[in-house]
């Protein structure tokens, strides 16, 4: 059985502080954080998404062709719920890290036709980053902050409109490709179900799909002797996979070593420490890490 992802704001919350119970060094970034993920899946209540639309025959081409069933740009979201989960993530922002806080505020108090959030969502969708680079410009501000609140304030709509798409994969013809079956985008996680199955996870629209146990999604490598993976004593439910093929990491979630609720966007940020292990040993990060500056 899949692992349900699919948790309640009350849910997320626990889970956050059973990790900051369990590592108290990341307190005060999951401080942040936490309430970032509480934020996201209260919007996702008032979420409402005309679901996308995919012709039969546009479906049974991609199948076959392997193209996920969208692009970025194509993605709905909710414009209003996004702006106003973009105001919250704002506020939130300014009890975070110095230079995150002092951008929010900065942010905040630009004048209405310099923040126009629906330019920055499709702005963002159409990976437009000059207008992310004259924006921060203008605000003396990081455009990395900037691209950091917005893409968090379309994230509950992208999951949402991943999870609508969904429906129109084969469910009895598995993906089995490194890259997400509804947007394309490389995976963030690694996950390893108790039944044996292992799952990635969007690093865009945090999809999960399912792959072979031995396979590097960011290389297609299926050969076991040239990958291997590490972990901490201590902290075993996390393991690095690690490919000699192209020499990039992927973080892995073992679900099997671990009775906590299991939330994607969390662990990812809750093991930021394997990230610098596995790039001192000299492998890479397949995917931009999407960090506030
Ligand atoms: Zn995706
Ligand atoms: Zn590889």
């Amino acid at each position: 059985m899949p692992i349900n992802f699919a948790l309640t704001s009350g849910q997320v919350k626990r889970a956050v502080e059973t990790v900051i119970n369990n590592k108290p060094a990341y307190s005060d970034m999951l401080g942040f954080y936490g309430r970032l993920f509480v934020a996201q899946e209260e919007s996702n209540s008032r979420l409402q998404i005309e679901p996308l639309r995919i012709q039969d025959d546009v479906r049974a081409v991609k199948a076959r062709e392997k193209f996920p069933l969208i692009e970025i740009q194509d993605f709905a979201y909710d414009k209003v719920e996004s702006a106003n989960l973009f105001a919250t993530l704002c506020n939130l922002a300014k009890e975070a890290s110095p230079k995150l806080a002092a951008d929010a505020a900065a942010i905040l108090k630009a004048e209405d036709k310099v923040i126009i959030p629906g330019e920055l969502f499709s702005g963002l969708l159409n990976g437009d980053d000059a207008l992310y680079e004259k924006i921060a410009g203008k605000l003396d501000i990081a455009d990395t902050t900037l691209g950091f609140i917005t893409y968090n304030s379309l994230k509950p709509s992208l999951s949402v409109c991943a999870d609508q798409l969904s429906s129109y994969l084969n469910k009895e013809d598995p993906w089995l490709k490194g890259y997400c079956p509804i947007c394309g985008s490389p995976p963030v996680l690694s996950i390893l179900e108790g039944s044996g199955g292992r799952s990635l996870i969007c690093s865009f629209c945090w999809h999960p799909w399912s792959v072979q146990r031995v396979f590097c999604p960011y290389c297609e490598n299926r050969d076991g002797k040239t990958q291997h993976y590490f972990y901490n004593e201590g902290e075993k439910e996390f393991r690095v996979e690690l490919c000699d093929g192209c020499k990039k990491y992927l973080k892995a979630l073992d679900s099997r070593e671990t009775e906590r609720m299991i939330y994607p966007p969390l662990e990812q940020i809750s093991s930021l420490h394997l990230d610098y292990k596995a790039t001192e040993m000299g492998y890479a990060s397949g995917i931009q890490l999407a960090m506030p500056a």
